[in-house]
């Protein structure tokens, strides 16, 4: 977004969701600060950044840089989470560009439907970590958009496929799945392995957390975990478990 300044200059304006000052949740084995976008073109049934989802705050991108130069001193590397950073494509790209000059890494959660502003990122030499979130089986454009849309809208799962073909040209890429068992089964993880298998990302199963009062889907216990784990594992060589307990990596039994 872009708009005239008092002295008529144009200024790009980002639709600011807020920030977290140290993560090291958001991008493994570093500490980062993680900027927000707001709005997002999705509506899961188990967002927990639905606050973020409309509404308008605009500040100029100055301010998230300036904030940065300061940031440098105390982390590796900015994450851009939201809502849907993608859908503010030039706050996004001028603020990982002042972030990569200034020498910080720069990573992305994204749901990948605008896949175009992912390759363009990459292209620019602009992303060194993403994580994309593929919600459920690529062949099951239904229930994707049951749990995306939170209705009857099929999601357009091409969109996610190209963002997935982008992805392996990332240094550092996930995978993510949030699993709640009244959503997902076991074979829907299976057969998202099926669809990741020729990238490079690590496959990420994230524990869904119900928000009471909000949405309560059924999160699974740690040996359902392990089920889900396993039938990815049908398919892959590992995967990370994430959950309230932290973070496993988990291997295929060899025989
Ligand atoms: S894509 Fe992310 S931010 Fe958007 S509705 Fe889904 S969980 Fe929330």
């Amino acid at each position: 977004m872009v708009r005239q300044s008092l002295w008529g200059d144009s200024v790009v304006v980002m639709n600011y969701g807020g920030r977290t000052d140290v993560s090291t949740v958001d991008w493994s084995g570093k500490a980062v600060c993680v900027i927000f976008f707001r709005g997002c073109q999705m509506r899961c049934v188990y967002c927990h950044n639905y606050h973020l989802l409309e509404g308008k705050n605009l500040v100029d991108v100055s301010e998230i840089i300036s904030y940065l130069s300061l940031a440098k001193n105390f982390v590796s590397g900015v994450v851009f989470c939201g809502g849907e950073p993608t859908l503010q494509k030039e706050p996004l790209l001028e603020i990982s560009r002042a972030a990569k000059h200034m020498g910080l890494g720069v990573g992305l959660n994204t749901n990948g439907l605008r896949w175009q502003v992912i390759n363009e990122m990459v292209e620019k030499g602009l992303l060194d970590f993403i994580s994309l979130d593929v919600k459920a089986p690529l062949s099951k454009p239904e229930l994707y958009g049951r749990i995306c849309y939170s209705d009857e809208r099929k999601c357009d799962v091409e969109k996610i496929r190209k963002a997935l073909d982008i992805i392996s040209n990332v240094k550092e890429a996930e995978v993510r799945t949030t699993i709640f068992t009244n959503l997902l089964t076991p074979e829907d993880i299976r057969l998202i392995a099926d669809d990741i298998k020729n990238t490079s990302a690590v496959y990420v199963l994230q524990e869904g957390m119900s928000v009471k009062g909000r949405f309560e889907y059924r999160s699974p216990t740690p040996s359902e975990m392990m089920e889900y784990a396993d039938a990815a594992l049908d398919v892959l060589d590992r995967v990370v478990v994430r959950g309230r307990e932290g973070e496993k990596i988990v291997g295929r039994k060899r025989v």
